[in-house]
């Protein structure tokens, strides 16, 4: 294990892609560590935006409203996901006239938050607007950019239990009703090909110091913010290097979907394959560095060969403590 100093001082401009509960407990530990050097750090965060859904007429954010809460304190940290003290009665009533679908949990607290963004979408406001004005009450003390203000929905081919037949369906549905425990095979990310960047996106990554990209799930979190037009280009022309840290430990996720996902596509499950996955800059890729576990720190001197450098670090965060770590290790890759 290579136990390399922290930096001193965090760097200025950090910006952090993120999907939901991986990139908000990575992002916790980035904001512990600013604190804990005392260091002015602006933090953008671009975040997934492919998981979103619409639900009893309401626009549903999970991954913008997990980091928001988790960053707000106003997060259900056993679950990783909604609010803390939250209550069902409004699912329950719904369940109760049959209202489809059923299986998304969907909390009361919670339920204002869908009320507000709704709304304010349809007075003609922007999501990242609204995400903006969500957040002045939150205060998640970073500035929380959805990837795009446009629609974009992952669907994921399908067996479907119910018959057998093949079909595509959204992604919380995947995960949510099924429990990714049906066969994928295909992720398909609707109309992200078709996207604008929402505003700030591309500036926050060009104008970063560093870019720090969390273990997020690599398709169908960091996957689909990579695929936003202009956001690869962004990443490749920037000054600021990209450092990662592997979701995947010991050959699997730690929790969610990610095994499963990286199967759908061909990518290996390991922390090596999903870092040459994201690929090496120096080759057209993405990644100057990349943090493994201590129990894939064989993968080290070959992903050092692929031009990525590359560390063990102990990469489970179970605590903001241990994910400050974390980004201290990734930011002593920076060179
Ligand atoms: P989601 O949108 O809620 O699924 O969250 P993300 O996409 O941001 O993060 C999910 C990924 O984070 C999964 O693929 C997990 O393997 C990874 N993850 C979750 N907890 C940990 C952890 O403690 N350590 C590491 N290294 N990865 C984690
Ligand atoms: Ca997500």
């Amino acid at each position: 294990m290579d136990h390399t100093p922290p930096p001193e001082r965090p760097p200025r401009r950090l910006t952090v892609l993120s999907g939901g509960v991986g990139g908000a407990r990575f992002l916790q530990g980035v904001l512990r560590l600013v604190a804990r050097t005392g260091a002015t750090t602006e933090i953008t965060v671009v975040a997934n935006t492919a998981d979103d859904l619409w639900l009893h007429g309401l626009k549903v954010c999970p991954d913008l409203d997990t980091v928001m809460y988790t960053l707000g304190d106003g997060i259900d940290v056993e679950r990783g996901w909604g609010r803390r003290d939250e209550t069902w009665r409004a699912g329950e009533e719904l369940a109760a006239y049959g209202a489809e679908p059923t299986w998304f949990g969907l909390g009361d607290r919670d339920l204002a938050t869908h009320l507000v963004r709704t709304e304010m979408l349809a007075a003609g406001y922007p999501l990242s607007a609204v995400t903006e004005a969500l957040c002045r009450r939150w205060q998640p003390g970073v500035r929380l950019l959805p990837m795009t203000d446009d629609r974009v929905e992952t669907h994921v081919v399908i067996d479907d239990p119910a018959d057998g037949q093949r079909r595509a369906v959204h992604f919380q549905e995947y995960w949510i009703r099924h429990h990714a425990e049906v066969p994928a095979h295909a992720v398909v990310p609707i109309g992200l090909d078709q996207c604008a960047p929402a505003p700030g996106v591309l500036e926050a990554l060009s104008d970063a110091d560093v870019v720090l990209v969390p273990p997020s799930n690599p398709i169908v979190s960091v996957g689909t913010i990579l695929g936003v037009p202009g956001v690869r280009e962004a990443l490749a022309a920037t000054p600021a290097p990209v450092i990662g840290v592997s979701g995947i430990i010991g050959g699997d996720h730690v929790r969610g979907m990610a095994r499963q996902l990286l199967a759908a596509v061909g990518v290996e499950c390991s922390a090596a394959a999903v870092a040459l996955h994201y690929g090496a800059r120096k080759e057209g890729g993405l990644l100057d560095g990349w943090l493994v576990d201590p129990v894939d720190a064989d993968a080290v001197p070959a992903l050092e060969g692929a031009g990525i450098r590359c560390r063990a670090v102990p990469l489970l965060m179970t605590d903001p403590d241990a994910s400050a770590d974390i980004a201290a290790a990734a930011l002593a890759l920076v060179p």
